[in-house]
């Protein structure tokens, strides 16, 4: 079948989701010429401030939906807990990329599991816990216990040492359907960005060294400095999904590098990664850029690191810190508008670069 045309520059791009996700994704777009329309149910989506349009309406309102449709070219997401029903209505009217499918997947903890092992790629043991029943037949210890769906940076999980424990954590977590996994004894996390292009060209990202803390993505260096052999099974594993879920656009795949070598699948993102914000400044082409080409059925970007850098997360009131990083000529910062700094809210992330490297263009 032929391919459809490149959306050209001019043409407008709907994101669904107002996040930081989307608010660097128009950035990205605005650089090339494209418009963005924002949806999302909050008065103020940070997303919406760098948009030309926010349709503020509830994911389930099909005619706002349908009106968002008619103003756009193309539709994208910015996070995986929008509604598959939401994604649904809005492929009636214009191309989603990427689609239902990799929603669809990625909102639940054992299809997404069930999914990585149908394409070969090794996860943690793991198993459902839905009953008493599973609870005393579970043999995934020690392990994390995490509810299927609507968990993110560590939340809606429990870490447990035994059926005791797995008992509490299950009671404590509402007593919905979970996945426990057995505790991966790693020495590194990483993750891998993988774009998918209209005609099926795929290209991964350099990976990165992750670090978390409570659950939540802390830093990222790049270089990984992980062995070839880990690279390469990253990457392998990366590029079988994009192709598993036949996706348009970008997905992020983190993984855990066990003690023995062994590269286990943790999760997945179909959309812009946290762990990739240092491309913006460090990478010939950004993540948000390629997310860009992807949609909009243009050639892929390079992906060739420029510098060595590592990226902060800066959450909460670490954020409050803005003028010493403007003094660091090492740092490229990135504030993501949020007016009020809760405890655990990414505000924005510096990466670290070296001193003398040129500032690349983003905007
Ligand atoms: P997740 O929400 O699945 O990305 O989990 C958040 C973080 O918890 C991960 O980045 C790991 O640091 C830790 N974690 C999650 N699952 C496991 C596991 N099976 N074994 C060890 N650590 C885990």
């Amino acid at each position: 079948m032929a391919l459809p045309p490149p959306l050209p520059p001019g043409s407008t791009i709907g994101i669904l989701g107002g996040g930081q996700l989307g608010r660097m994704t128009a950035l990205a777009a605005a650089r090339l010429g494209y418009r963005c329309v924002v949806y999302s149910p909050e008065a103020h989506a940070i997303g919406g401030d760098v948009a030309v349009a926010h349709v503020q309406a509830d994911y389930g309102d099909m005619a706002a939906l349908a009106r968002f449709a008619a103003q756009v070219d193309v539709i994208t997401y910015e996070f995986e807990n929008v509604p598959e029903a939401t994604v649904e209505a809005c492929q009636r009217h214009k191309p989603v990329r990427p689609g239902v499918r990799a929603i669809h997947v990625a909102q639940h903890r054992l299809r997404e599991k069930a999914f990585f092992r149908e394409l070969g790629l090794a996860t943690a043991d793991y198993q459902a816990i839905a009953s008493e029943a599973d609870i005393a037949a579970a043999t995934a210890l020690p392990g994390i216990l995490k509810t299927c769906t609507e968990g993110y940076d560590g939340k809606g999980q429990v870490r447990v040492a035994d059926r005791a424990a797995l008992a509490a954590g299950w009671a404590a977590l509402g007593r919905r359907g979970c996945i426990l996994e057995a505790l991966v004894d790693f020495t590194a996390e990483t993750s891998v960005i993988v774009a998918r292009g209209l005609d099926g060209e795929t290209r991964c990202f350099p990976i990165g060294r992750n670090d978390h803390r409570d659950g939540i993505l802390r830093t990222t260096m790049v270089p990984s400095g992980l062995p070839a052999a880990t690279v390469a099974t990253a990457e392998r594993y990366g590029i079988a999904l994009a192709r598993g879920l036949d996706l348009v656009g970008l997905v992020a795949l983190e993984l855990f590098v066990a003690r023995d070598g062994s590269v286990l699948a943790n999760e997945m993102a179909p959309r812009p990664h946290n762990s990739g914000h240092w491309t913006l400044d460090a990478c010939a082409t950004s993540q948000f850029e390629q997310l860009v080409r992807a949609v909009c059925g243009l050639p892929l970007g390079p992906t060739d690191m420029l510098f060595p850098s590592r990226m902060e997360n800066l959450i909460g009131h670490e954020a409050d810190d803005w003028l010493r990083y403007l003094a660091d000529p090492a740092a490229r910062l990135h504030l993501y508008g949020k007016t009020s700094a809760r405890p655990g809210r990414k505000m924005g992330h510096v990466t670290f670069v070296p001193a003398a490297a040129p500032s690349r263009s983003t905007t």
